[in-house]
C-alpha cells in the first residue's frame, strides 16, 4: 500500500468556506473544544449535525447555541431528554442508535466530518466518512488502530483525505507540510513525543497500587477518562505509533517515542540529512483542532501565548517500556499481523473500563492485554470491517470472563 502522503491534504482540492461541519462525540473534551474554536470563528463555519452519547444536556445547549438541522444520540432514552430540553420552535430531525453515527457522518450536507467519539464506537462512522469522500478530522484515533488499512483504502478509492487532530500527528502533519516528498523517501523516521504521564519515574510498587483518581490527574492536558487512562499507562502512545504508521505509511521501526514532559513540542519528523522539524505550542487542543478544520487557513485562538523563556527548559528522556509495557504491545501488535491491533485497542477498552471500576489493580491492564494478544489467530491484509468487528467483540468477551476468574 502506498505511503498515505502520496494522497495527503496539500493536494486534494481546497474546500470552501464557509465548511458544512458534523461533529460526531460533540459532548465529549474534543468535541467542546471544537465548538469553542467555531463559536470564534462563525463565518467560517455551518454547523449541520451534532452527535452526542447520553449527555442530553450538554447537547441540548449545543444544539440551541449552533441550531444544527440533525443530532444524534446512542438511546430512545437520551432522545426524549433531549427534545424537552431544547429552545421552543427548534425543532430538528433526533437521530437514535449506533447507525445514526453512520448517517451523521455521511449526510450529503456536509463536506467536513471531525470523528471524536472515543473508542471503537468510532470505527464504523469514521470508515463510513471515508467512503463517503469527507474530509475528515481525526481524533478517534482507536478507528486506525482497529482498521486503519480500510480506512486507508477507503480514502484513496474516494478521494477522502484525514487530517490529523491528535496533538503528535497533527504536529508531524505540520512538520511533513511542504517538507516531505510526496513518495516519503526523504523522510528519515517520525520522533512522537510523549508526556510521560502522572506515573513517569514511579517504580512498580507504586503502580501497583495506584488509583483511578491519581490515574486520571493528567499533568498537563485535560482530557476523557480513557484517553487520560491510556495517558498513565502509555497505551496512549502506543495507539499514537499505530495512528502514526497508518497515517504517514512508515513501518513501526521508523517511529520513535521520546518522553517530553513539559509537553511543548509536540512531536518531530526527521529528514535523511538529518535535520529535525518540530511543532511547539501550549497544550491545548484548540490549536490543532482549528488547524485541521480550517486547513490551510490559520486562525486567531484567543488563548495565552507560548513563552518559551517562561517554560525555562525543555527536556527529553527514553520511555520506560518495562516499567510501561503497553507501549511495547501496541508496536508488537502492529508488527505482528493486521488484526493484532484490533486484539490490542478491544482489549485495553475493556480493562480501562475494569480498572476504573475498581475492578483490576493499574498493572492488570498490561497483563490482561498481552494474554489477549497471545491467544490470538492473526487475520490476513484482506480483513473485513465485520471480521475486525468480531475479534474486537471476541476480545471483549474473553478479557471480560479471564479478568473475573
Ligand atoms: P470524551 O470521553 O471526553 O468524549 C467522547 C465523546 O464520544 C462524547 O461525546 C460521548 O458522548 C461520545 N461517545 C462515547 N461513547 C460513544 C458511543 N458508544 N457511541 C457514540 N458516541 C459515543 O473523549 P475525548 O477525550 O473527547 O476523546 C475523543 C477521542 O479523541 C478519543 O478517541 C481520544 O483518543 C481522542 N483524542 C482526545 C484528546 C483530548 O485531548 N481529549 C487528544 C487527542 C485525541
Ligand atoms: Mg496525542
Amino acid at each position: 500500500m502506498k505511503s498515505y502522503i502520496s494522497t495527503w491534504p496539500l493536494l486534494a482540492p481546497e474546500l470552501p468556506f464557509p465548511r458544512r461541519l458534523a461533529i460526531l462525540g460533540s459532548t465529549g473534551s474534543i468535541g467542546v473544544n471544537a465548538l469553542r474554536v467555531v463559536a470564534r470563528h462563525r463565518e467560517l463555519f455551518q454547523v449541520a449535525a451534532l452527535a452526542g452519547g447520553q449527555n442530553a444536556k450538554r447537547l441540548a445547549e449545543q444544539a440551541g447555541e449552533f441550531r444544527p438541522a440533525v443530532l444524534a444520540v446512542l438511546d430512545d432514552a437520551t432522545a426524549t431528554e433531549l427534545r424537552a430540553l431544547l429552545p421552543a420552535g427548534y425543532t430538528p430531525s433526533i437521530l437514535v442508535g449506533p447507525e445514526a453515527y453512520v448517517t451523521v457522518a455521511t449526510l450529503p450536507e456536509t463536506d467536513l466530518v471531525l470523528s471524536a467519539i472515543v473508542g471503537a464506537a468510532g470505527f464504523l462512522p469514521t470508515l463510513a466518512a471515508a467512503e463517503a469522500g469527507k474530509r475528515i478530522a481525526l481524533a478517534n484515533k482507536e478507528s486506525l488502530v482497529l482498521g486503519g488499512l480500510l480506512i486507508r483504502q477507503a480514502c484513496q478509492r474516494s478521494g477522502a483525505v484525514i487530517l490529523p487532530v491528535d496533538s503528535e500527528h497533527n504536529a508531524l502533519f505540520q512538520a511533513l507540510c511542504g517538507h516531505a516528498d510526496s513518495n516519503g523517501a526523504e523522510l528519515h523516521k517520525l520522533i512522537l513525543t510523549a508526556s510521560g504521564g502522572p506515573f513517569r519515574g514511579r517504580d512498580a510498587a507504586f503502580l501497583a497500587a495506584v488509583t483511578p483518581a491519581q490515574a486520571l490527574n493528567h499533568p498537563n492536558w485535560s482530557m476523557g477518562a480513557k484517553i487520560s487512562v491510556d495517558s498513565a499507562s502509555l497505551m496512549n502512545k502506543g495507539l499514537e505509533v499505530i495512528e502514526a504508521c497508518h497515517l504517514y505509511g512508515l513501518p513501526v521501526a521508523r517511529v520513535d517515542v521520546l518522553v517530553h514532559p513539559q509537553s511543548i513540542v509536540h512531536s518531530l519528523a526527521e529528514y535523511v540529512d538529518g535535520s529535525q522539524l518540530a511543532h511547539l505550542g501550549v497544550p491545548d487542543m484548540r490549536i490543532p483542532i482549528a488547524h485541521c478544520l480550517c486547513f490551510p487557513r490559520r486562525v486567531g485562538l484567543g488563548m495565552p501565548r507560548l513563552d518559551l523563556a517562561q517554560v525555562g527548559g525543555l527536556t527529553f528522556e527514553r520511555a520506560d517500556e518495562g516499567l510501561f509495557p503497553c507501549l511495547r504491545l501496541a508496536k508488537e501488535a502492529f508488527a505482528a499481523s493486521p488484526s493484532h491491533p484490533a486484539v490490542l485497542n478491544a482489549a485495553n477498552e475493556v480493562a480501562v473500563e475494569l480498572f476504573l471500576n475498581g475492578d483490576i489493580g493499574f498493572l492488570d491492564i498490561p497483563r490482561l492485554i498481552e494474554a489477549e494478544l497471545d491467544r490470538h489467530t492473526p487475520l490476513g491484509e484482506d480483513a473485513s470491517a465485520p471480521q475486525l468487528l468480531e475479534v474486537d467483540a471476541e476480545t471483549r468477551l474473553h478479557l471480560r470472563r479471564a479478568a473475573s476468574t
